[in-house]
């Protein structure tokens, strides 16, 4: 539930209504609003049924959650979650622009990420993407080089300027994957990883979580409540498309989640066209109707030689379409009052 406090109240009376909540065995979460705060109780609600908050002074209403996610709720947030990555050119997830991240599936070498991380920064992309290690369907397929593309992210990092996004598989390689990179990304596969998500919940990094293949919009949450339990607030969520009866596109992607999350949480939300349509021709389309629904931001898998990528070949575009897209997004962005940056030339931004 949560517990909206009389306009002006002292900082006294503030804290006897937290120490109060927290007696009966619930957290809190303040939420400083510009004329009031609200207290976010999490816990079992019953555990505050008899305990009068109406009545203490400060207390204005108590209002229940309806919802399972608290954290990742609208009403526990007084605005939205923006990120901030850190990097020389400022990089913000959330706000007024459009953040698009663009590289390999898969990072197959130091030469072809350093050479793509050039061109989509020449088109306007803000961060580098890149698996170091990849949920594979065949245990026979590609899986990725493991530790030695991480210090390759690393580097073409430092070279670039971008801020680096890498999947992390391995519980045990959270700490590992976070020394290397700007942001986590939790595959579609791992959504529901519980050990995982309470992992990456511990370190003081964003997190890319993606939506499980057949997973609703409330699991998503409910994935992202997890990490923001464990006290990590800084989560991006991913609309990649989910499973259904048609056949004709990997997966469907589900437009109208955008919008929904929009609604449903203060957290910053991107859409992922690469693995939602799983072909080069429909990720221009799906990237342009993701930002039209209000997206925050894209990945999209980009490789110097598209048709020779060693995953995910033939939904990953090359540099000219990339380009192509990135123009795109620039004229949807501003047809829905959000702007999208304009390339520039790469190596201008090195990291501090
Ligand atoms: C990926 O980003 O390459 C990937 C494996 O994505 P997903 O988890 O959405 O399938
Ligand atoms: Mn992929």
């Amino acid at each position: 539930m949560i517990i909206v406090t009389q306009a002006g109240i002292t900082p006294d009376a503030l804290d006897r209504i937290v120490e109060h909540v927290e007696a009966a065995g619930m957290r809190t979460h303040l939420i400083r609003g510009e004329q009031r705060t609200v207290i976010g109780c999490i816990g079992d609600d019953a555990l505050l049924a008899d305990q009068g908050l109406r009545s203490l002074p400060g207390v204005e209403d108590v209002l229940p959650v309806l919802k399972p996610y608290k954290l990742a709720s609208r009403e526990f947030s007084a605005g939205r979650t923006t990120i901030a990555l850190g990097d020389p050119s400022g990089t913000v997830i959330g706000g007024k622009d459009v953040v698009v991240i663009a590289g390999p599936c898969s990072v197959e070498g130091a030469e072809m990420l350093r050479e793509t991380a050039r061109a989509v920064q020449e088109s306007g992309a803000r961060m580098l993407r890149g698996g170091a290690f990849k949920p594979r369907s065949s245990p026979y397929a590609f899986q990725g080089l493991g530790i030695p593309a991480l210090s390759m992210l690393a580097e073409v990092r430092r070279e670039s300027g971008m801020p680096i996004v890498t999947e992390v598989l391995d519980p045990r390689h959270v700490e590992l994957v976070a020394a290397h990179a700007d942001v986590l990304q939790i595959g579609a596969r791992n959504m529901q990883n519980f050990p995982l998500l309470t992992e990456v919940g511990k370190v003081h990094r964003p997190v890319l979580l993606k939506r499980g293949l057949s997973a609703t919009i409330s699991e998503l949450l409910m994935a992202a409540e997890y990490i923001m339990a464990q006290g990590n607030g800084s989560v991006i969520l991913c609309e990649r498309g989910i499973r259904t009866y048609e056949t004709a596109t990997r997966n469907t992607l589900d437009v109208a989640a955008v919008p929904v999350l929009k609604r449903e949480t203060h957290l910053p939300v991107i859409v992922d066209p690469s693995h939602a349509g799983g072909r080069a021709d429909l990720v221009t389309p799906l990237a342009l109707a993701g930002i039209a629904a209000g997206a925050d931001g894209l990945i999209v898998e980009v490789h110097p030689d598209p048709v020779h990528a060693r995953s995910d070949a033939e939904q990953t575009i090359s540099f000219s379409a990339f380009a192509a897209l990135m123009a795109g997004v620039s004229a949807v962005a501003a047809a829905v009052g959000r702007s999208a940056p304009a390339g520039q030339p790469a190596g201008q931004r090195t990291a501090a």
